[in-house]
């Protein structure tokens, strides 16, 4: 992956804090959440807290990030300060000195204990204020090398899931379990580029499958019944998601037709993607096929959500969810149907949001239905 741009952070700052202080009227603000300072700075580290200010910014981390945290910040444009800190105590100085002289400071309640919100409020002189997911917003837009993150992390979950195709019609005559095929996806994924697996790998086989987010067991891999595998890669902190139903030689009718549904709900849903659309309309492209059929009520969850530094970020693509969608963002569309006792299907693609549809950077094949054993003669 060392051809991908630098994710150039220049500006970030200021942006959030204008942000911030428009709508809450700080004169600071403390960023608690790693992945929030990894997209104002670049810095990936462990540890760190930032106070972010008018035409200032300081990062406080520990004597282990000083060499990684100058040459990241540096390598993404960041102007920012680097405080080392010793301990907590230390820590609790150095913010409470980047803060000195603002009377409001913005805090994100979604991203602090009530320990340390106690431990800030003894130690900071000005007002908390909470200020909720300014940044969390501002991430939702995803700039090009951000997108060339995500696109290559696609790319790697695309290539494993292709490789482990042969060991999925395998388990017609031999024994597979969930867990064999996940470790084989992730190993994949690792030998094709990625950091890692981008979350937990799902691979839910028969009865399981009507559970969307079972996690992989000894269970075997039987003819007749739905695979569902819910797989993503992690690139350079970015994250992809993707799901694929395979069908296991002859199966059960009614599977089919849920594969068939779910097949052109999601078709529905990718194709509703654009710029200016609200999100509960993709969320309701695919709900109402499925209500038309009167199987509204297996689909259980949301259509779709943001995808990024987080695997789970804004926006959402549900009911209620009434903000319109951007150019830049980037979100999964992913209905599914589960029916308990006998299983469930769900297709997964994640897409860049354009001004006149979207791209799709999911490629796996969406067909792969009732996979059999080659013949032998
Ligand atoms: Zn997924
Ligand atoms: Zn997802």
């Amino acid at each position: 992956m060392s051809s991908l741009a630098p994710v150039d952070v220049s500006g970030r700052c200021g942006r959030a804090f204008t942000a911030a202080s428009e709508r809450f009227g700080i004169d600071a603000l403390l960023v608690t959440s790693l992945n929030d300072i990894r997209w104002l700075t670049g810095f990936s580290g462990s540890t760190g807290v930032m106070v972010v200010r008018a035409g200032s910014s300081t990062l406080i981390t520990d004597g282990r990030y000083v060499h990684q945290a100058s040459e990241q910040l540096s390598n993404a444009g960041a102007n920012v300060d680097v405080v080392l800190a010793k301990d907590s105590v230390d820590t609790l100085e150095s913010i409470s000195d980047a803060v000195r002289g603002s009377s409001k400071c913005g805090y994100d309640p979604n991203e602090l204990t009530v320990r340390q919100l106690q431990q800030y409020s003894a130690s900071i002189t000005s007002e908390l204020i909470g200020v909720d997911g300014v940044i969390q917003h501002l991430r939702r837009i995803k700039s090009v090398p951000e997108q060339q993150r995500i696109s290559a992390a696609s790319e790697i979950a695309d290539r494993a899931l292709a490789h482990v195709e042969p060991l999925l019609t395998s388990a017609l005559t031999s024994d597979v379990t969930e867990r064999d095929v996940r470790d084989e996806l992730e190993m994949l994924m690792r030998r094709f580029g990625a950091d890692g697996p981008s979350y937990e790998t799902i691979v839910a086989t028969g009865v399981n499958s009507a559970l969307p987010h079972h996690r992989p067991t000894f269970a075997l891999l039987r003819e007749g019944q739905s695979v569902v595998i819910d797989v993503g890669a992690l690139v350079d902190g970015y994250h992809s998601d993707m799901t694929r139903t395979y069908l296991l030689g002859d199966c059960d009718a009614e599977l089919v037709r849920m594969h068939q549904l779910v097949k052109e709900a999601q078709a529905l849903g990718v194709r509703a993607v654009k710029a200016g659309v609200i999100a509960s309309e993709i969320d309701g492209a695919c709900r109402d096929l499925f209500g038309q059929y009167g199987l509204g009520h297996e689909f259980s969850h949301g259509t779709g959500h943001g995808v990024g530094l987080q695997i789970h970020e804004m926006p959402w693509l549900r009911k209620n969810a009434n903000e319109p969608l951007q150019v830049g963002e980037v979100v999964t569309v992913e209905p599914g149907l589960y029916r308990v006792g006998l299983g469930g299907v769900r297709i997964e693609d994640l897409v860049l949001v354009e001004s006149t549809g979207c791209h799709v950077f999911t490629h796996s094949q969406k067909e792969h239905l009732c996979l059999r054993s080659p013949l032998t003669t």
